[in-house]
């Protein structure tokens, strides 16, 4: 695709668009050349426009359609798949600005807001009203639009679901400055191709999302965590079916192995969870949530819950029952990522997911690599729902045998859960870093598909080019 470069005409328009918010050359900030993964690649934008209007974004979108210039969209810029990077330079549209919650619909369960809104304030906010937006991805500080255009999952998903299912309306601007709505403020529909749905997950390739109706639901009363230790990650991941079959429902349900717990707690300079349970050493645990409208109901589910994992071999039970605790429960989880990063020079990662029966097999073949390619690998997940999150260290390799033993590492692991029926991401999104991956797990028909989708959102490709569904 022969896209034209921004001129200092177009930049002057610009200009007048959004006055003091176009940045070009040396005041463009570097994080927008990247998103949190710079392994994939550092990309220039031409220029970096930080809206602050849907009619500031119709009015940029018009000039680039017009002048064939490209535009990614850009929320906090937390994505872990090159998403929001300007592989072909261009515009960079800035939705941070954005951040308004622009009203509650009560007796529909319902918030709109505006696409640069943080998930974090919206849940602060929600909570105050006595509401809970259901989506709990790791990082609170990614945007709204953000998470929808990825389908952002996360702890609370076993339970709620992922983003998408909180989506009842979106208003979006289309690649030629068009605004429209997309679904709207009702529990259900049947009516025509979902293209709501198509842009939820679409990571800016078909629309840029201007503004967001999404669901709320009432906030939990109390909630309670168990951290639930095992002699190995076989038991724990067997635990997990048993849990639902008892019918039992967690709001998270998230597996872990003792090494990437130790990492965690060396970063936080903290023990949290038990190493040793009566000689018996903790190879991995399970790191459980359960919400209900008082401790009082609560107090029968941990009895199960707690039947149901030692029948199944574990080896303690722990049960955080105060905030206190329950923060400390889970400040090791929450700290897995920036403790990965202390850890190394340099990562990769791939956030596969399989059948939850298969997790134990993908794991374990995951922790074979290590010997067999020779690199570091951590991994944790979601156990609920099947997402396993690999990690492949760097520490003090050179950097071009890095590179060359990661690429066959997540090779193997795309091949590995492709064969055990699972899919390239759960969650992260596929950027520009995970096409070759997800056209040989999908095949080209499936992708055909895709780009012939993308080709009519955007007949003239200028919406975050060379993502997800083709390479440029
Ligand atoms: C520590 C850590 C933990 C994480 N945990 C999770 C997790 O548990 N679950 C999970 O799913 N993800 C997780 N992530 C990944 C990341 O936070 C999510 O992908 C998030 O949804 C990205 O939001 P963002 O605002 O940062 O988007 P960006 O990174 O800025 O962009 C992501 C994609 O969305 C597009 N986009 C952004 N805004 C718009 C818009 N208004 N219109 C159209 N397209 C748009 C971009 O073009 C890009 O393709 C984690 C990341 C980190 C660093």
């Amino acid at each position: 695709m022969g896209y034209n470069k921004v001129t200092p005409e177009l930049i002057e328009k610009f200009k007048e668009i959004a006055p003091g918010r176009v940045f070009t050359g040396a005041d463009i900030n570097e994080d927008y050349t990247h998103d949190e993964m710079p392994i994939y690649g550092k990309y220039d934008p031409d220029v970096v426009i930080e809206v602050a209007s849907k009619e500031e974004i119709s009015a940029v979108m018009k000039l680039c359609n017009e002048n064939l210039i490209p535009v990614s969209a850009r929320g906090a810029g937390t994505g872990l798949a090159g998403g929001c990077p300007p592989v072909a330079g261009g515009v960079t549209l800035v939705t941070t600005r954005m951040n308004k919650i622009l009203s509650y619909d009560l007796a529909n369960f319902t918030v709109t807001v505006q696409p640069g809104v943080l998930l974090n304030t919206l849940a602060e906010d929600a909570a105050k009203q006595g509401l809970l937006y259901p989506p709990d991805p790791g990082e609170k500080f990614a945007t709204l639009g953000g998470n929808v255009s990825t389908n952002a999952g996360g702890m609370r998903a076993v339970k709620y679901g992922t983003t998408r299912r909180y989506v009842r309306s979106m208003e979006v601007c289309l690649a030629n400055g068009d605004i429209i709505r997309l679904g709207a403020n009702v529990a259900k529909t049947s009516s025509g191709y979902s293209l709501l749905n198509l842009v939820i997950g679409s990571e800016g390739t078909l629309a840029i999302i201007t503004e967001l109706t999404l669901e709320l639901i009432p906030q939990p009363k109390e909630t309670v965590s168990l951290i639930v230790p095992f002699e190995d990650i076989d038991a724990c991941i067997g635990a997990v079916p048993k849990i639902f079959m008892a019918g039992l429902k967690p709001q998270a349900l998230e597996f872990m192995e003792s090494e990437i717990v130790y990492m965690a707690e060396k970063y936080l300079e903290r023990d949290v969870f038990p190493h040793v349970v009566d000689g018996v050493e903790a190879k991995a645990y399970l790191l459980t949530t359960f919400d209900g409208d008082s401790m009082d109901a609560l107090d029968p589910i941990i009895e199960k819950a707690s039947e149901v994992v030692f029948e199944e071999g574990a080896i303690d039970v722990l049960v955080a029952d105060t905030p206190d605790l329950r923060a400390k429960a889970w400040s090791a989880r929450n700290a897995f990522y920036e403790a990965i990063c202390a850890a190394t020079t340099e990562l990769d990662e791939c956030d596969v997911v399989v059948p939850i029966d298969k997790i134990p097999e993908l794991l374990k073949y995951v922790n074979s690599l290590e010997d067999e390619v020779g690199i570091k690998i951590r991994s944790f997940g979601h156990a609920g729902d099947g997402n396993v999150h690999v990690y492949v260290l760097r520490e003090d390799l050179p950097r071009e045998e890095f590179l060359e033993k990661a690429e066959i590492a997540l090779g193997k692991m795309y091949d590995k859960a492709n064969e055990l029926g699972g899919l390239v991401s759960g969650e992260h999104g596929i950027g520009h870093s995970k096409f070759d991956y997800l056209k040989k797990s999908l095949g080209e028909d499936s992708i055909d598909l895709m780009y012939g989708i993308k080709k009519v959102f955007d007949p003239n490709l200028i919406l975050n080019p060379g993502k997800v569904c083709y390479k440029l």
